[in-house]
């Protein structure tokens, strides 16, 4: 049975394919990037069941026809072909437009047609699959009637492990396991370990769930236990939920992440947050402002938001006076129009670091700091991230965590060396 997750998205195979990129650009190739891993992969546990029903319709008093909307295919010529006349199709258009607009209905997605087992063989339900979870019915036997439902999600617990040949993201590919799960795990070690720079030998295990559709593998939902094995040491990350707060955790309890200061300006006014759309004040035009702007009078000094190494310290007309921080291999943070810059190229800062200070350099209307937020190379608004608390298990929780963390240990303990994935029972 097929279990290719389906998870792989244009944007992520983009995302790796520029890390690669940057990685060529720049390290020599005495350093292995985020890719290969020789896997081979055994799966087990295939859940075979009859199917007797379908989207919550007996199979006993219907014929299922299911098809893909072509291009060039609506809701009209896929009817007609099966008998449902003019008259009724312009009534499920009319009646289902608070429901399901049908002019929504995309090629390439799929459809079914439940037909009576009569000699007439009309059409008693028409099912539109809007994605592997949620359908619209369309239900043609009386009078139209139309409804949303959606499909059961079940979770189950699978594991994964290899050694680094030369990249993660193409054997975890080759693997048919999810690339989501490299970019998960960069995410996890974001401030522990460099993916742009992991070592051939380099070795990982990992316990994640994937969500299932009927048996059919529909994306990653999360990764619960990571052991990451770097320069023969090794790294974990624990996933524990205490009250509302999700983290992933050390061995010791202590969160992998560090926060960033939530300001680069100790005292200052938010004159503007990063949109998609503003009107812009120098160029009169709107356009997207992917930084946050912090109106303060010139001179006042700017922070470094995290600790990390100064990879720009620059001008061009329209930044004017700025500098580049990258954090980790996942975060970086940019501060424009300064008066001042206070660092070099390739200077290591910690937080809280004065790297400059606060001008009207390049396109400012007035003294402020443009501060810019970088997550995997595109700028992101630093308010909507999820950072999670950089603090340790509370203590009325460790009680809790201890437990899970054995549990995790021994299932990655389970694991052994070879390369595998193993379904195990739904969580
Ligand atoms: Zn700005």
């Amino acid at each position: 049975m097929r279990k290719k997750l389906h998870i792989l998205t244009t944007s992520l195979t983009i995302l790796l394919g520029i890390a690669v990129l940057f990685f060529m650009k720049d390290y020599a190739d005495s350093i292995v990037p985020l890719q290969n891993i020789e896997t081979e992969v055994i799966h087990a546990d295939t859940l075979i069941q009859d199917k007797e029903e379908a989207f919550g319709i007996s199979l006993e008093d219907f014929h299922k026809v299911s098809a893909t909307i072509k291009k060039n295919e609506f809701l009209a010529n896929i009817l007609l072909p099966h008998g449902v006349d003019y008259v009724t199709i312009d009534r499920i258009a009319k009646d289902s437009k608070d429901i399901f607009d049908v002019r929504k209905m995309a090629a390439g997605k799929n459809y079914h047609i439940f037909k009576k087992k009569d000699s007439a063989e009309s059409v008693a339900y028409f099912i539109y699959q809007i994605n592997p979870i949620d359908y619209v019915v369309f239900d043609l036997r009386d009078s139209v009637e139309i409804y949303k439902d959606a499909k059961e999600v079940i979770q189950k617990t699978e594991t994964i492990s290899g050694s680094i040949q030369s990249s993660l993201y193409e054997s975890l590919q080759k693997a048919n396991a999810s690339p989501a799960l490299a970019v998960e795990m960069a995410d996890i070690f974001a401030w522990s370990i460099d993916f742009y720079r992991i070592q051939k030998g380099d070795s990982y295990k990992v316990v994640y769930t994937v969500n299932y559709v009927e048996d059919q593998a529909i994306g990653i939902d999360q990764i619960l236990a990571v052991e990451f094995n770097h320069f023969k040491t090794p790294y974990y990350g624990l996933y524990f939920k205490q009250g509302d707060n999700e983290d992933y955790f050390d061995l010791d309890a202590t969160s992998l992440r560090k926060a960033f200061l939530k300001s680069p300006l100790k005292f200052s006014r938010l004159s503007s947050r990063y949109t998609l759309r503003r009107f812009h004040p120098v160029q009169k035009r709107w356009k997207a402002h992917l930084g946050t702007d912090y109106a303060a009078p010139r001179g006042t000094p700017i922070m470094s938001t995290g600790d990390g190494v100064v990879i720009a310290a620059s001008y061009t007309s329209g930044n004017g006076k700025y500098v580049k921080i990258k954090h980790n291999s996942v975060y970086s943070t940019q501060y424009l129009h300064m008066s001042r810059r206070n660092v070099k190229n390739g200077q290591h800062v910690k937080q809280g670091d004065i790297i400059g200070y606060v001008g009207s350099t390049g396109l400012a209307t007035g003294p402020h700091v443009c501060y810019r937020f970088w997550k995997n190379g595109k700028q992101v608004d630093p308010y909507k991230q999820k950072f999670p608390s950089a603090n340790p298990v509370k203590e009325e929780y460790l009680g809790e965590f201890e437990k899970k963390k054995g549990e995790y240990l021994k299932m990655l303990e389970a694991i052994g060396s070879e390369n595998k994935i193993i379904a195990q029972n739904p969580s």
